[in-house]
């Protein structure tokens, strides 16, 4: 019994001293200054972040080394460069920047295909059947990798008022997965009292979709998951047109996310 007492207090230990060291260890590299070359990327290329006031703009920066300093950028038969990685980044932070202190639990890697892929992971031609620009997996125990279409990932933020975004689309995925579920209820993002009326949302809207009276992307149809992967995408890149034609959904999204996105001072709600 006393072994056993012993070994359940090293355990504790352990566990506490593994937890701070990765803490200390990830504020650290949080210090990292963002190159000034990488300011003009985010400046040039991120529309998000061309919104931002001033102090935010810093902000931002910050949390892209962040998430860069965590998680890998890997070009599989392509070459990656820092406009690749920045554009991953802001796809990362876009969704959760009204929370500092939030990261992607399970994310090591992000790899970057050439072009599009099926579900066996081959890269696909003329003749494929499915043209996939973005996924999320599990790479083992508690562990997840995304890949990303390079031609998909750049199109996104290039093109930035068509609802599409294939980076923000797989993080926020992930966002719905940080509860080991992925079914459209990201819990971390929706308090619990509303995922009824979150889940009816859905419903009614989905119908909708295959009903062809609406003018959310119609992949949004799938099912809840791809429902709030898609509506997120419209949320981030017309949350206007989203606030005339769906003043519902746009209210509740601008509550679980604390943002208004594309709008300058004050961009990030007040907690309540
Ligand atoms: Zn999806």
């Amino acid at each position: 019994m006393k072994i056993l007492s012993i070994i359940f207090i090293l355990s504790v230990f352990l566990l506490i001293f593994f937890r701070f060291r990765k803490k200390r260890e990830l504020k650290k590299r949080e210090e990292l200054p963002m190159p000034e070359a990488w300011k003009e990327m985010l400046e040039k290329h991120v529309r998000y972040y061309q919104k931002l006031s001033p102090e935010l703009k810093v902000e931002f920066q910050k949390r892209v080394m962040f998430f860069l300093a965590n998680v890998k950028v890997i070009g599989v038969k392509t070459e990656v460069d820092d406009l690749d990685k920045i554009l991953v980044a802001a796809g990362a932070i876009i969704p959760i920047f009204a929370f500092p202190k939030w990261q992607y639990s399970y994310l090591e890697e992000v790899l970057i295909y050439p072009k599009t892929f099926d579900r066996d992971r081959q890269f696909t031609n003329k003749d494929s059947k499915e043209f996939i620009s973005g996924v999320v997996g599990t790479g083992g125990h508690l562990r997840s990798v995304m890949i990303l279409s390079k031609p998909a990932l750049h199109h996104g933020f290039d093109i930035a008022n068509d609802k599409q975004n294939v980076a923000i689309h797989e993080f926020l995925h992930l966002l719905d997965r940080e509860d080991y579920e992925v079914n459209g209820v990201p819990e971390i993002l929706i308090h619990h009292k509303y995922s009824a009326l979150w889940m009816e949302y859905i419903r009614k809207n989905i119908k909708m979709i295959h009903e062809n009276k609406s003018d959310i992307r119609s992949y949004g149809g799938t099912n809840p998951a791809e429902f709030f992967a898609v509506i997120g995408e419209y949320f981030f890149e017309q949350p206007q047109k989203l606030k005339r034609e769906h003043p519902k959904l746009y209210a509740l999204l601008k509550d679980m996310f604390k943002q208004i996105p594309l709008k300058e001072n004050p961009r990030i709600l007040p907690k309540k």
